[in-house]
């Protein structure tokens, strides 16, 4: 047996080395490392068998809730804070539905006036049928271009002899 054999053993011998295949203990005793490996997993298991859970404080409820309630009752600390507060829970209840409803309409215009203002900074997207004829108008301005050369040529050609291009008559 190798020691790569041995990982699967290791377990075993751990948890009782009577379990383990005879090959596995004979392999422990004439290998260091395999010897080694098994101590420390069982240092590991050892000290996994010390270790406890904290445990948990009993007034660890009470003293959560009596936290929650001092939050609760504390005066919020910024101007906006305040001013949530007053029209959730200051208002009386008769009014506090309409407050809620008029705290939901200033969300939706300020959401509403962000967005508008998103879209009027965003710069105009050109469609694909633009992008083409763009395309096209810049393509028959390069077959103008073409022609009037091939014009030019078809000038110069009958004032030139042999056909070189060159006005030279000799
Ligand atoms: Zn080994």
């Amino acid at each position: 047996m190798n020691c790569r054999e041995m990982n699967s053993n290791l377990a075993e011998l751990l948890l009782d080395a009577r379990l383990a295949q005879p090959e596995a203990r004979g392999h422990l005793e004439t290998c260091a490392g395999c010897r080694r490996e098994l101590a420390e997993l069982r240092a590991t298991m050892d000290l996994m068998d010390q270790w406890a859970a904290p445990e948990v404080n009993p007034y660890f409820d009470a003293k959560l809730l009596a936290r929650l309630r001092d939050q609760r009752q504390a005066p919020p600390a910024g101007s906006w804070e305040r001013l949530k507060a007053r029209i959730l829970y200051g208002s009386s209840l008769r009014m506090r539905p309409l407050m809620a409803a008029a705290l939901a309409v200033v969300f939706l215009l300020g959401g509403a006036a962000c967005f508008e203002l998103e879209i009027h900074n965003q710069p105009p997207q050109e469609s694909a049928a633009v992008r083409d004829l763009q395309s096209l108008d810049g393509n028959s301005q390069v077959f103008q271009q073409l022609d009037s050369v091939d014009q030019a040529a078809d000038q110069q050609e009958p004032g030139s002899g042999d056909g070189a291009g060159t006005p030279s008559s000799d």
